[in-house]
């Protein structure tokens, strides 16, 4: 069983890359469970045509440590369960634990099965608050993903996931690569590759911007489930045989600040 982690800026994509190659994964008869780890529970919307979930932490409130796993597990496309963790009432207590709530609970009720192939967390991005390192930080999950674009503030978040990972590589985090999800920014391919490579990891795959993401999102879909056969799904379908087929896995060096600001000054100018 893999357990994947996929962290990035709030807006970058996380949730619509992770629920698609998820979709791909299940093509190829993988079994997965996914769990949302943000506060706005809508990381599993999609596999699950819409909010259809009551979150862990919101039934913990409301019915007691007397939790039965149907009640926040609901099966989704190709058969993928979904949970949400939730998150603490605004204003009142840490998110980072309900995150570790959840998970402990989804343990000890025995929702990790021997037949999964895939767990994926989808964790809200910013590392400002150390709950949301929770998942990588108690060793749940070692494999990350991080998805970036060419602009600045997607690229000074991932470098500062990385900082993250490589504080808690002792239980065995590991970069197992970033995901380019684009933002149609000059040279992104490029400056995307270059800053993988400095980070001593790899670019795993390249998203193009396509409309019909949106379009498959109104119909509360993956593109890989509203149509299958559009060139998108297929760029789907190349992350997800990247992350089965991938062998790399580092403790990454983040970049000094200066070193990420001449990177983006070199590629960011170039035929312009
Ligand atoms: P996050 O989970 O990182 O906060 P989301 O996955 O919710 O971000 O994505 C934010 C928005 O960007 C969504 O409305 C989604 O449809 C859109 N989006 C994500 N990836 C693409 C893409 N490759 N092309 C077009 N729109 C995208
Ligand atoms: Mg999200």
């Amino acid at each position: 069983m893999r357990q994947i982690a996929i962290y990035g800026k709030g807006g970058i994509g996380k949730s619509t890359t992770m629920q698609n190659t998820v979709a791909a994964l299940t093509e190829l008869g993988k079994h997965i469970l996914v769990v949302g780890c943000d506060p706005k529970a809508d990381s599993t919307r999609l596999l699950l045509h819409g909010l259809a979930q009551k979150t862990v932490l919101d039934t913990l409130r409301e019915e007691g440590e007397d939790v039965e796993l149907d009640i926040i597990i609901k099966e989704g496309f190709g058969g993928v369960r979904c949970v949400e963790s939730g998150g603490p009432e605004p204003g009142v207590g840490c998110a980072g634990r309900g995150i570790i709530t959840a998970i402990n609970l989804l343990e000890s009720l025995g929702a990790y099965t021997e037949d999964l192939d895939f767990i994926f967390y989808d964790v809200l991005g910013d590392v400002v608050c150390g709950g949301f390192a929770m998942p990588i930080r108690e060793g749940k999950a070692r494999e990350i993903y991080i998805v970036a674009s060419g602009e600045m503030m997607a690229l000074y978040a991932a470098n500062n996931i990385c900082k993250g990972i490589k504080k808690f590589a002792s239980g065995g985090a590991r970069l197992g690569g970033i995901i380019c999800n684009s933002r149609k920014v000059n040279n992104e391919l490029e400056l995307l590759t270059a800053f993988a490579g400095k980070l001593g990891s790899q670019l795993v795959q390249f998203i193009p911007r396509d409309n019909v993401v949106q379009r498959a999102e109104i119909n509360k879909k993956t593109v890989i489930d509203y149509d299958p056969r559009e060139k998108q799904a297929e760029v789907y379908r190349d992350l997800a045989n990247n992350i089965l087929g991938n062998e790399k896995f580092v403790v990454p060096n983040p970049l000094q600040e200066e070193e990420l600001e001449s990177l983006l000054m070199e590629f960011g100018l170039v035929g312009v």
